[in-house]
């Protein structure tokens, strides 16, 4: 993860170089700089949900039978709620380290988009729960060569993040698609967007737009993930604004095989 670190900080002292031209000592003064923000970031991530655990089974143990069952019930949802985040935070790490030490080796086979759409559907449920889900995969889609773990992740977290930046009672989209030479599988929602300037910079590891959302359960880390693990898997992905409507569209572009198969031609 060091490396990692060490990695991001030197992009960072790339584009300082632009803007001015800047002497040795100083170089390493910003690189030190970047590294203990991230590590500061990390540890952040790491400290809200502990602290919440901690402060949620303390208050069970020393209070246990004053406390009425839904207390009770609510003190346990958040050690679960918040363990289940430290996992996810975790897992990320762990994938990130993966993608940057080159060390990742997608299970490629060709697969029906649909299918895979509808798994990470299914375990988006609960967080989708008050947004309308608006699929639109059609059923003569040609089959593209993909790792279906590594695919599934990537929806997820576009899912997440649809989810989590735009409000209750939107819709979230996902549309797929092929241009003939390509398949391209697109997440819409109706949230605010993304500023222009930082449309690219969104997949940098721990890149946030706004500095509140350092309060919403993100990382930082899902579309760094997204945008390692569809690499590695052949395919591009990037961001947009909606033109018909505020809101973000994030579209992942997979090259189409000449010797893809159709399922609706599968026996
Ligand atoms: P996070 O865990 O913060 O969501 P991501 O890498 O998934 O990290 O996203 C990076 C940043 O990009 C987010 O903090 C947010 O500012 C912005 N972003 C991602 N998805 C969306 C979206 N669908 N709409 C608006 N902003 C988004």
């Amino acid at each position: 993860l060091l490396d990692a670190l060490a990695d991001q900080a030197a992009l960072a002292i790339e584009r300082v170089q632009l803007v001015a031209d800047v002497d040795n000592a100083r170089l390493a003064e910003e690189a030190g700089k970047l590294r203990s923000a991230l590590l500061t970031s990390i540890s952040h991530d790491l400290k809200t949900p502990l602290a919440a655990i901690m402060g949620a089974a303390g208050t069970l143990r020393d209070y246990q039978s004053a406390l009425p069952e839904e207390d009770r019930l609510e003190l346990l949802t958040t050690v679960t709620d918040e363990s289940e985040r430290l996992n996810r935070f975790i897992a990320n790490l762990l994938d990130m380290t993966r993608i940057e030490s080159g060390s990742m080796e997608p299970n490629a086979a060709f697969h029906y988009i649909g299918d895979i759409a509808g798994s990470a559907l299914r375990r988006a449920s609960k967080i989708l729960a008050h947004h309308k889900v608006d699929v639109r995969v059609p059923a003569e889609l040609p089959m593209v060569r993909v790792d279906p773990v590594l695919f599934e992740q990537v929806l997820f977290n576009l899912l997440d993040n649809a989810a989590k930046y735009a409000p209750e009672g939107s819709i979230v989209r996902v549309q797929a698609e092929s241009t003939g030479e390509r398949v391209l599988v697109r997440v819409f929602d109706e949230g605010p967007g993304i500023p222009p300037a930082d449309l690219e910079r969104v997949f940098d590891t721990f890149y946030r737009v706004r500095k509140g959302d350092h309060v919403r359960a993100g990382t930082g880390l899902g579309l760094s993930i997204c945008r390692g693990f569809v690499e590695a898997m052949g395919g591009t992905i990037a961001a947009e604004n909606r033109t018909d409507r505020s809101g973000a569209v994030f579209t992942v572009s997979l090259p189409l095989l000449p010797d893809a198969p159709n399922l609706k031609d599968m026996p």
